[in-house]
Formats: structure tokens, sequence, C-alpha cells
């Protein structure tokens, strides 16, 4: 009798990663230039101390701001 154990070769997670959506459905914030992300970014940093990290869009190919946090989930 084998040891069955639950091994899951896939480790992705369900939501990708270069989402146009945010987690509760919601599209978000749309940025035209990196410029304005990485500014968006910093000032969330300093003024709630959230890591974000920006990142082009596929979907409507302008930026977004993910947490940098949701990557460690
Ligand atoms: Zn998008």
């Amino acid at each position: 009798m084998a040891s069955r154990r639950r091994q899951r070769r896939q480790d992705q997670p369900r939501r990708p990663r270069l989402a146009h959506f945010r987690a509760d459905g919601a599209p978000k914030t749309r940025f035209a230039r990196r410029e304005d992300a990485e500014r968006a970014a910093l000032q969330a940093r300093l003024e709630h101390g959230t890591n974000l990290g920006s990142y082009l869009c596929d979907m409507c190919d302008g930026w977004h701001l993910g947490s940098r946090d949701d990557d460690a989930l």
C-alpha cells in the first residue's frame, strides 16, 4: 500500500499575479504611464505603509499597482 500524500504539482495561485481586477472584482486603477503608477505607489507607501509594485497590464495596456504582499500568499 503506497502512501498517498496530497502533493500538488501546481504551485500557481488561482488568480494571476498581473491582474486587471482586484480581489473584490472591481477593476484596478489604471495609469497611463509607468511614472504615474510609480508615483501613486510611492504615495501609498508614504501614507499607508503599503508596499505596492507597478506592472503593465495585458488587458487594458495600462499600468496597475499590486500589493507585493499578495505574492507571498
Ligand atoms: Zn488592466
